[in-house]
């Protein structure tokens, strides 16, 4: 089985839509090893997004991100990384297809619901960005 990451971000956290959302992802044969409802730091968001620093909706994401609380999940599946990025939609709920966790549950292209690690790779730092490696191995 393969993990990834999602975050159930603060506009789905407002909407009280983290339950569906989970249910969600249960129904896609997502098994929820790991979860945690936390409010990410300026810094914590800051080194999360990193790699779009340059970009110009950079500190716009960072806010938003900040603004109030998330859940971030590690969740387990065959092809769970690409499975994933399937079932979430494209980063813009307006071009997510229907059915998506994005069309569903997105309002604009930066309050799009959740996140979804997009490589193996950055699910494996991603996880352990929020979870210990000893949560981890519990999860097991
Ligand atoms: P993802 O992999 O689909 O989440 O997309 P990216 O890695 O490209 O972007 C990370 C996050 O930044 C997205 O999920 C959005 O919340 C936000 N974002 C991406 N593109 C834009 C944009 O053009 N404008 C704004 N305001 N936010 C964006």
């Amino acid at each position: 089985m393969q993990r990834t990451l999602t975050i159930i971000k603060p506009d789905s956290m407002e909407a009280q839509n983290a339950g569906n959302i989970l249910a969600h992802l249960e129904k896609e044969g997502f098994q929820i090893q790991a979860l945690k409802r936390m409010r990410l730091s300026e810094a914590q968001a800051q080194k999360f997004y990193e790699v779009h620093r340059e970009r110009p909706f950079y500190d716009s994401l960072v806010a938003y991100m900040t603004s109030g609380p998330i859940i971030a999940v590690a969740l387990a599946r065959e092809n769970a990384v690409p499975h994933l990025r399937e079932v979430m939609g494209a980063t813009d709920p307006a071009n997510a297809e229907d059915g998506t966790i994005r069309a569903l549950y997105g309002s604009s292209i930066e309050r799009n619901a959740i996140h979804g690690s997009d490589s193996p790779e950055n699910a494996r730092k991603e996880l352990h960005f929020f979870f210990s490696r000893a949560e981890l191995i519990a999860a097991e």
